[in-house]
């Protein structure tokens, strides 16, 4: 098992694109880490720096605190599972599964040993002779798992591997990655575009943009205390809802209601009066009707979605669109008023100009 420091990390294409920029981070032993983005916001390119299939422009990748950046692929003792499963077409899964301990030289027994307790973890006893033609795409993966965690490296890195599978077979994998991560205890990384999958899956999160981290946090902090709008609207389905509105007198005026955020901006309010801010609170973080130590607002329900274990409610409140979430006993009926609250601690005020979030915690007033 082993620890990591990334430090100051930048990927420059040979084209000039800056793809990764000054990427900070320390991966203790064992941890599950994840990487999670939209498609092109470098998740690929930090992982396979730490691979080593990809050099580092600048700064430093240490590995156990030893540099790393000068290491090939092999002495770094990484093991890496590709979106594609990359699995030999013309050998049995026995033989995918053994071939890189084969290669090593490791006696037969041993292989054999091996090969039959990482078909038991990964259940694919059944179908050591078969073709990888002749599997499912679950059991596929199932495969390209095995062959990286056959053989005892410090790290494991995941790319997108169960992007090729339909939704149910995800849901599955998904639970199968997360308990063999229980068994074996390997740090490991793992890359994502699918917030799901790094909600359940991540010790921490590392949420990436445009070749920045905006957060490192555990899915509790991220959901909890997002550092600024990209994160907040980021985490959560249906995402956080934002309001854009302009500070006056401690109050802000959305479609004609007036919510009192003196609470909210704490020291902070003398400094935003007369600035504009947006005013954020997550689908179902509303309740339905008039509650106490709550923002209270008036709304049309334009539509309602039943999805079973709740029901998704858009409203319109003025000319601004919001989605409330409340459970499928209470869906309102459409074209109707009606009147909901969020606790006060349930919202969140973004700076519009930096997009930060307005933290009571934070001391130095901004300017
Ligand atoms: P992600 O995995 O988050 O989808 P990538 O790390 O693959 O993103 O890519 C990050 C950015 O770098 C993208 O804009 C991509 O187009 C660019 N990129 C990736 N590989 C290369 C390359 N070999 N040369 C130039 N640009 C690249
Ligand atoms: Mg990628």
């Amino acid at each position: 098992m082993a620890y990591l420091t990334l430090k100051g990390l930048n990927k420059i294409y040979p084209n000039g694109f800056h793809a990764v920029h000054d990427f900070n981070l320390e991966i203790e032993k064992g941890e599950f880490i994840v990487f999670v983005g939209s498609s092109g916001c470098g998740k690929s390119t930090t992982l396979r720096m730490i691979a080593g299939l990809e050099n580092i422009s600048s700064g430093e990748l240490q590995i156990n605190g030893v540099r790393a950046n000068e290491m090939g692929p092999r002495e770094r003792e990484v093991a890496m599972v590709f979106q594609s499963y990359a699995l030999y077409p013309q050998m049995s899964v026995y033989d995918n599964l053994a071939f890189g301990l084969t290669l090593q030289g490791v006696d037969e027994d041993i292989i054999d040993e091996k090969v039959k307790n990482v078909a038991r973890i990964l259940g694919l006893t059944d179908y050591l002779d078969r073709m990888p033609r002749a599997l499912s795409g679950g059991q596929r993966q199932r495969v390209a798992v095995g062959r990286a965690i056959i053989r005892k490296v410090g790290v494991f890195l995941m790319d997108e591997p169960l992007s090729n599978l339909d939704a149910k077979q995800r849901v599955t994998m998904r639970a199968e990655i997360a308990q063999i991560h229980r068994q074996t205890g390997a740090t490991t990384i793992y890359v994502t575009h699918d917030q799901i999958e790094a909600m359940t899956l991540a010790d921490r999160i590392v949420i990436m943009k445009d070749g920045y981290i905006q957060q490192v946090g555990t899915p509790y902090e991220l959901y909890f205390k997002p550092v600024n709008l990209f994160v907040a609207g980021f985490i959560g389905e249906p995402p956080m809802n934002f309001i854009r509105a302009t500070v006056q007198d401690g109050c802000i005026d959305i479609a004609g209601q007036k919510l009192n955020i003196k609470a909210n901006l704490g020291h902070h309010a003398k400094a935003y009066e007369g600035k504009d801010i947006y005013f954020g609170f997550r689908p179902e973080a509303t309740v339905l009707g008039e509650q106490e130590n709550s923002h209270v607002l008036e709304a049309r329900v334009e539509l309602t979605e039943m999805l079973g274990d709740n029901t998704n409610v858009y409203v319109n409140i003025g000319p601004h669109n919001a989605i409330l979430k409340v459970t499928p006993y209470e869906t309102p009926e459409m074209d109707t008023d009606i009147v909901f609250s969020i606790p006060m601690e349930r919202t969140y005020l973004f700076d519009a100009e930096t997009e930060r979030v307005i933290s009571l915690e934070d001391q130095a007033a901004p300017v």
